[in-house]
């Protein structure tokens, strides 16, 4: 097992291609999840870094969306490269910081988003930025200057996800990361500056979200916020943004449900209901933590999961045998905690999930939850933390209503042997992504939200158009 000791200092910003020390607001520290021994120091910049930091993209705008798409390209390729030197290392800092156990961090944490970085690269050599539509010659340019503002639960990827595009597509952008998961922010900058991006054209200020985030959102020389995270700080930041007209993308919270048909193969949906809600903890926006199932087979269901959730060890996630990693941090252990305590208050019933916790980290045991009500607080709020909740449906008819009866919309899932009718019931959820019998995520197809899960979509063409603006030029005959 590993020896804690990567303790680091995160002080500086990176502006205009230089390594700054930040002249801070306050500054946090940051524990290992796991040991609880320290981790990091992070300093929070202020106005002056975030305002210096917006300026820099404004600067380098103009030279790099004038840029040939393929040299972009193969500057974007050497970033990718550039992470991949160190998968490994920042593979355990992610799961440090974050709690999710090493052999999933660098699959899901480090893997796939460090080849995200090459499919962004191809897509802007093969992307037609230029096509003719009737007499009008349409054209599409880069957005501009992008504020990027990512969450802690997938840090590199989050970052990817918005970052690559944006600058495959042309724009310059400013980063402003989670505070609780730094590593992956300061690899990429490193990254940037290996791979000889010009300065100015990505920077990166760490900070609190209220007060560097928010000066990064309302300054004038933003023409686009893309801000992934909780659906209560994306409301704010979608009314600043509002305020200046700037283009907005927004990737939110969820409340994603699985309908269980009758004909479903049950042992493999109740398997796959309890990965699908736990992966990294339930610290997932697209966990999904309703499980609906035929009243009829309900106590079957039970059983299967009851079975299942012996699978799911707690423990150091450095240990390969461990499933369930920390949650965190303390703050959002107690949040869970919260979550269940009121959940008990209304009703529900704990099928699994009172045994002991490691008496370090902050843990809270996976957790199913019986007798959920569909309007109940448990089965409405996202928990972001490993509680599954299931729920008992007569009808199809009465399933697809529970499912959309959330103000969320961000994944499902629809289990049943007959692949038709499991997609005639897919088409009527109002979510952004839905998947048939446990199949696997796709990179390339589009991830977002309906309702409060957020505006927009990101990953392959969805995602990179995101950040072009049309231009229509009117030829005379
Ligand atoms: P959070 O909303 O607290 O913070 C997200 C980011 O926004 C952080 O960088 C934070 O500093 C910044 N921020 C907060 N308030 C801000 C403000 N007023 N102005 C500007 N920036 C501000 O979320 P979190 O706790 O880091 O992440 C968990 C949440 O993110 C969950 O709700 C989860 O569902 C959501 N999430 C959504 C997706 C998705 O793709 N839909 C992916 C991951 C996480």
């Amino acid at each position: 097992m590993q020896q804690y000791k990567q303790y680091k200092q995160y002080k500086q910003a990176y502006i205009r291609g230089k390594w700054q020390d930040v002249d801070p607001v306050s500054g946090i520290s940051l524990p290992d999840s796991y040991s609880g021994e320290p981790l990091a120091e992070v300093a929070l910049a202020g106005t002056k870094e975030a305002c210096d930091a917006v300026l820099a993209a404004r600067d380098a705008f103009p030279a790099w969306s004038g840029m040939p798409a393929a040299e972009r390209a193969q500057l974007l390729r050497k970033v990718g490269d550039a992470l991949a030197k160190d998968i490994d290392g920042l593979a355990e800092a992610i799961t440090r910081e974050v709690g999710m156990p090493l052999k999933l961090s660098k699959r899901i944490q480090v893997q796939a988003p460090v080849a995200a970085w090459s499919a962004y690269a191809d897509m802007a050599e093969r992307f037609d930025f230029e096509k003719r539509i009737g007499h009008s010659i349409v054209t599409h340019e880069p957005v501009g200057v992008v504020a990027c503002i990512t969450p802690w639960n997938y840090p590199l990827h989050q970052i990817t996800a918005k970052v690559a595009p944006a600058l495959a597509a042309g724009c310059t952008v400013v980063l402003k990361p989670s505070e609780l998961a730094p590593a992956a922010a300061y690899a990429l900058a490193q990254a940037v500056q290996r791979a000889g991006i010009p300065p100015g054209v990505f920077n990166m200020v760490m900070g609190e979200g209220r007060i560097t985030g928010e000066v990064i959102v309302n300054h004038p020389e933003v023409d686009m916020v893309s801000f992934t995270g909780s659906t209560a700080a994306g409301r704010r930041v979608a009314s600043l943004a509002g305020n200046g007209i700037k283009r907005l993308a927004l990737e939110l919270g969820g409340k994603s449900a699985s309908i269980v048909l009758p004909d479903a193969d049950l042992k493999l949906a109740m398997r796959h209901a309890l990965s699908a809600c736990f992966l990294n903890s339930g610290q997932t926006c697209t966990a999904i933590s309703r499980l609906l199932v035929p009243a009829a087979v309900y106590p079957e269901c039970v059983a299967l999961l009851k079975h299942g959730i012996g699978a799911f060890a707690m423990g150091d996630p450095f240990d390969p045998a461990t499933r369930i990693g920390p949650l965190v941090s303390m703050e959002q252990r107690q949040r869970v905690k919260d979550h269940i305590a009121a959940a008990l208050e209304e009703g529900a019933e704990i099928i699994a999930g009172d045994e002991a916790v490691p008496t370090h980290g902050w843990f809270v045991a996976p957790t199913i939850l019986g007798n959920v009500q569909a309007h109940s607080r448990i089965a409405q709020e996202e928990v972001f933390g490993p509680v599954l909740c299931v729920l008992a449906y007569e009808t199809e008819d009465e399933a697809v209503r529970i499912a959309n009866g959330t103000p969320y919309g961000l994944a499902a899932a629809v289990w049943s042997t007959d692949q038709a009718h499991a997609l005639a019931v897919a088409r009527r959820l109002r979510a952004g992504q839905v998947d048939i019998n446990g199949a696997p995520f796709n990179p390339e197809a589009p991830f977002g939200g309906f309702g409060m899960s957020g505006i927009g979509r990101e990953n392959g063409i969805f995602g990179f158009e995101e950040f072009l603006e049309p231009r229509a030029i009117q030829l005379a005959a």
